[in-house]
């Protein structure tokens, strides 16, 4: 281990931005250097202060906070980073979890460090990384996209620019925008597209469903009610799929894709860029190539 300033418990804790991670939902998520840092700061800046206030009273931590949340970010980041600048020592925590991931915190580091102010990371509890390390999935390559755009055809098209590479993919997900967002992924990816969703981690009703998208979304639809918070994240798509695929003429896949999937030519022809890893007009361009040679 590489020793740093603040891993000297007897030392004061030394100037600089401490980003720490706090639980995702079971109070027992936080790490000893976490607690002993949130004691020594001078503040606390915070996504939402009562929030904090909770945990903090829940440990006896009496330090002062501030509020720092997305609309006031990039105002108050010059603030405190005038303020370490002057040797402050300031904790940045987030409502739950890592801040800066998918939650304030990165503009206030990047301002630190622009200043030349030391910044520490204080890791901890992260939804993303809960849910890929029990989802089954391959956790070697991930891509981390936050949360889908809220509005319908953003949300289809940013589905859509997903690369089909060999990656995991983890998002973030309201309850009541999962249902709509599993058909966005049927109809994008295929209704055998294998995912997992990843509910309420490390609470009481922690739920990891897993299997086909159109067996899972039958599945939440039956429920009365959706709660709670989610990651969903995408099973990479396997090698040995692209290969035949690629070795039909786009004509036959969209073909097979009307056919089969009940699609319109044009979600069939996106489907066959997305499988073949090029644009839909360059899938567009061969369709007519191919049908131009058998005329
Ligand atoms: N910074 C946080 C982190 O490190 O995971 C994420 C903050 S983001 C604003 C909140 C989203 O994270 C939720 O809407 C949900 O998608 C996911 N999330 C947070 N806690 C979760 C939990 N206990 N179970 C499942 N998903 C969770």
């Amino acid at each position: 281990m590489n020793p740093i300033s603040d891993r000297d418990q007897s030392q004061p804790l030394a100037p600089g931005l401490y980003l720490v991670a706090t639980p995702i939902g079971n109070l027992e998520d936080i790490t000893l250097r976490a607690l002993r840092i949130l004691q020594s700061v001078d503040r606390i800046a915070c996504e939402d202060t009562r929030q904090t206030q909770k945990l903090l009273n829940h440990f006896d931590i009496h330090t002062p906070t501030v509020s720092y949340h997305m609309h006031n970010e990039g105002s108050r980041a010059e603030e405190l980073a005038a303020e370490l600048k002057q040797g402050a020592r300031i904790a940045v925590v987030s409502d739950a979890g890592t801040p800066g991931i998918a939650d304030p915190g990165g503009q206030l580091a990047a301002a630190a460090i622009a200043a030349g102010v030391a910044v520490f990371p204080i890791p901890g509890a992260n939804a993303a990384i809960s849910a890929l390390i029990a989802s089954g999935l391959p956790a070697d390559l991930f891509t981390f996209h936050g949360f889908l755009p809220a509005k319908a055809g953003q949300r289809k098209t940013a589905l859509e620019e997903i690369p089909r590479t060999g990656a995991t993919h983890i998002f973030y997900e309201a309850p009541h925008r999962i249902l709509d967002t599993l058909a966005d992924i049927e109809t994008v990816f295929g209704p055998t597209q294998p995912i997992v969703i990843a509910r309420e981690l490390t609470k009481l009703h922690e739920e990891f469903l897993r299997g086909p998208v159109n067996e899972l979304r039958t599945q939440l639809s039956a429920r009365p009610s959706i709660r709670g918070e989610i990651v969903l994240l995408l099973a990479p798509k396997p090698a040995d799929e692209a290969a035949p695929q690629q070795s039909q003429s786009i004509a036959a896949q969209v073909a097979t894709l009307i056919k089969n999937e009940a699609l319109t030519e044009k979600e069939a022809l996106k489907r066959v860029a997305k499988d073949r890893g090029i644009g839909k007009s360059e899938a567009y361009r061969e369709l007519q190539r191919e049908q131009n040679r058998l005329r």
